[in-house]
């Protein structure tokens, strides 16, 4: 149970004081956690990006040209737009002995510049500067105030992430009154730790992240900012050591299988392993033939051939009389993965089942018998495979594609099936070395490195939109000799309903040049019409699906060997990896198309010349870590990293160190989190959101 001191900060949002149902709303879309709205919680670990200095007060010819300045002026004239049609706007000249600045205001309504700038009148006004045609302008000051105004302001004031129509004074009055609700709570850190480095409460430090005393103030490397990526990774550390723990001292069983139903599969493969799996196969053996019970990551490119690897390792816990259980994120996923290894077992002499949650009632029963009385010893599914119902005769070995698509409770829940059952979890997005800790915590790691034998190299290019025709033209030539090809739209806009019509626009438009070989597919459709645009593709009888990013889940069509990414530049490195590897399965040579809009900032053209360099995952992983900025949401969730609020990897990666290390000796010497101590962490776990820990705890 939460403790009933934070209860003050998990209440919503919209109770706040001064805070009604419209600007309610747009604070649950700038920090509420997907349908849910945003707590008082949320706003308070919503902190400023950067900050609005008004000590510094230039004169005009001095002021920097970026950022937000405040300059003093006297008014010289008002230059009114005239009777033009069209938006001209209203211009007021303002100077100091220096030089002198246009105000540009695009309005309908001029009455209050009048007012508030009248000529011969001295006053400051807080913009970006900026020039225009040689002048030196301002459009639309975010405040114009007199001597008196301007010693009411902040002299620094937090700048932060906003949403459409959330006005900053309007999530500064939020953000005040959340931190109003902070009650008292006891502390959870070490004394010889915050009191050697400065470090302030975690309330103190909230208050000093939102009302930053200098621009200094909100680097990560100042000690309020330094406290609160410590306590947030602190969380997740404790967290993860606690699942790990729980694991472990569960205990496990030694599972050693005789070879015959392995033996079978790999007979029968119209292939041979490459070392790399080979080489994982046996330390996953290795670890299953241990009393201790496995946790196991298995990382390897898309297409390095991990799936194999894993069906390989559930035939020896079947071999050994247990039972395994395979689990996708996405129905898509699923069944394909189900199609692929049912055919598999099904030649070595063993029987798989599929559980979704689209099973018709009398196949799900069957499934639900076969799996308690044994019968069935291998299940490929989604998150339906840890419903209560389900119930297993004995489970030896859980294998979760795609691992980061899962929380850990669900993770836990599937744990829970098979008190001794091992564990392997899998991703198709190699994770730089330092950061498999972040995911995992303590655990053992296996990687597939290179690719199967004779795979080709994707020929991968970078196109300018404006060429876009010639792609078409280009696909056109393909298309009529067979090629298949993935037509990828973004979701980037703040509305999914906006990039939705992007995507469907863009279906239109290849539709009428392609007609009825083309296919749409995305995340609102319904799952029955997605699978039907899938199946077509996958099939030939469509060639061209345009999705959105939803293909990147694992789609697996070996025939395709075109992908077009549209806006290639809003793309992650590691979205854009995932996605290329979509294509280059099969046997005809592939092309990956990197459609982008310029000009290209810097990061972005890092990150298209890195995917037209190499194709290799660990090395893209790396670069992907040393690119990823502020600003750079897209693809984090892609990437297999936890969502941080606070942390920033790139900054506090030595305080991950000392918070895994710590989180290590917490575990051994309080794993139930009982003692004082313990309970002041309980709170840090929910106040990071890392509480299915502590459920884990409860439930004993
Ligand atoms: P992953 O799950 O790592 O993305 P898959 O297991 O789906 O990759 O493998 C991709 C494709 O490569 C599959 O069609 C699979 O049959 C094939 N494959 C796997 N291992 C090998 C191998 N050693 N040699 C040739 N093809 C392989
Ligand atoms: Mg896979």
């Amino acid at each position: 149970m939460r403790p009933s001191d934070l209860n003050p900060l998990f209440t919503e949002a919209s109770t706040l004081r001064g805070i009604g149902p419209k600007t309610g709303a747009m604070l649950d879309r700038l920090v509420g956690r997907g349908e849910k709205p945003a707590r008082v919680l949320d706003l308070l670990v919503h902190l400023p990006v950067s900050v609005i200095d008004r000590r510094a007060r230039p004169k005009i010819a001095e002021a920097p040209r970026e950022g937000v300045v405040v300059i003093e002026g006297r008014v010289v004239a008002h230059h009114p737009p005239g009777n033009t049609r069209g938006k001209a706007p209203y211009k007021v000249l303002i100077e100091d002995e220096t030089g002198d600045v246009t105000l540009v205001f695009f309005l309908n309504n001029f009455a209050w510049v009048e007012k508030a700038l009248p000529v011969g009148a001295t006053r400051w006004v807080s913009g970006k500067l900026e020039m225009w045609d040689g002048r030196l302008q301002m459009v639309h000051p975010d405040r114009v105030m007199d001597e008196e105004g301007l010693a009411a302001l902040p002299p620094v004031e937090p700048v932060y992430p906003l949403t459409e129509g959330l006005y900053p004074r309007l999530l500064g009055k939020a953000v005040d009154a959340a931190l109003g609700r902070l009650p008292a709570l006891p502390e959870w850190l070490e004394p010889n730790r915050t009191i050697l480095r400065g470090w302030p409460t975690f309330g103190e430090a909230l208050e000093a992240a939102h009302h930053p005393a200098s621009p200094a103030a909100i680097e990560p490397h100042a000690p309020a900012m330094q406290r609160l990526a410590y306590d947030e990774l602190l969380a997740s550390q404790l967290a993860l050591a606690t699942v790990r723990g729980r694991m472990r001292d569960s205990g496990g069983r030694a599972t050693v299988g005789n070879g015959t139903l392995a033996g079978r599969i790999e007979d029968g493969l119209p292939f041979t392993l490459t070392d790399g799996q080979r080489q994982a196969l046996e330390d996953i053996r290795a670890d299953m033939g241990s009393p201790k019970r496995m946790l196991r990551l298995l990382q390897g490119d898309v297409g390095s051939g991990k799936t194999i690897v894993a069906l390989l390792a559930m035939a020896t816990a079947i071999e050994a009389g247990h039972q395994a259980a395979l689990m996708a994120p996405t129905e898509i996923l699923a069944r394909q993965h189900f199609e692929r290894l049912s055919a598999l077992a099904a030649s070595a002499g063993f029987t798989a089942a599929l559980l979704t949650g689209r099973d018709k009632p009398a196949e799900r029963a069957k499934t639900l018998e076969g799996l308690a009385s044994g019968s069935i010893p291998l299940v490929i599914g989604t998150h339906a495979l840890f419903q209560d119902t389900v119930q297993f005769h004995d489970l030896g070995l859980i294998v979760v594609d795609e691992q980061h698509r899962f929380g850990v409770a669900q993770r836990l829940a599937l744990t829970d099936k098979g008190r001794s059952a091992d564990m392997l979890l899998m991703t198709a997005t190699p994770i730089p070395r330092t950061l498999v800790m972040t995911v995992f915590g303590d655990m053992d790691v296996s990687a597939v490195r290179e690719k199967p034998a004779g795979r080709k190299p994707i020929d991968t290019r970078a196109v300018p939109v404006e060429r876009l025709e010639e792609v078409v033209a280009a696909m056109a030539r393909s298309v009529v000799e067979g090629a298949r090809v993935y037509w990828v739209c973004p979701l980037v806009s703040e509305s999914e309903m906006v990039d939705l019509v992007a995507a469907e626009d863009r279906f239109a438009a290849l539709q009428s040049f392609f007609g009825d070989k083309v296919r749409l597919v995305h995340g609102q459709m319904k799952a029955a019409e997605r699978d039907a645009a899938v199946a077509d593709f996958a099939s030939g009888v469509a060639q061209i699906l345009v999705a959105t990013t939803v293909i990147e889940v694992g789609i697996d069509v070996p025939d395709a060997s075109i992908m077009v990414i549209e806006h290639a530049e809003r793309f992650g490195l590691a979205q854009l990896h995932q996605l290329r590897g979509r294509v280059g399965r099969g046997q005809a040579r592939s092309s990956c198309l990197l459609v982008y809009k310029g000009p290209l900032g810097e990061v972005a053209g890092a990150r298209i010349r890195t995917m037209r360099e190499t194709e290799d995952g660990f090395r893209i992983a790396e670069e992907d870590l040393r690119l990823r900025g502020e600003g750079e949401l897209i693809g984090t969730r892609q990437s297999g990293l936890p969502v941080f609020r606070v942390a920033k990897l790139e900054h506090h990666g030595a305080l991950l160190t000392e918070a895994r290390e710590e989180a290590a000796g917490l575990y051994a010497d309080d794993p139930a989190l009982a003692t004082p101590r313990g309970q002041a962490l309980r709170r840090l776990l929910y106040l990071f959101e890392r509480d299915a820990a502590v459920r884990l705890i409860e439930a004993g």
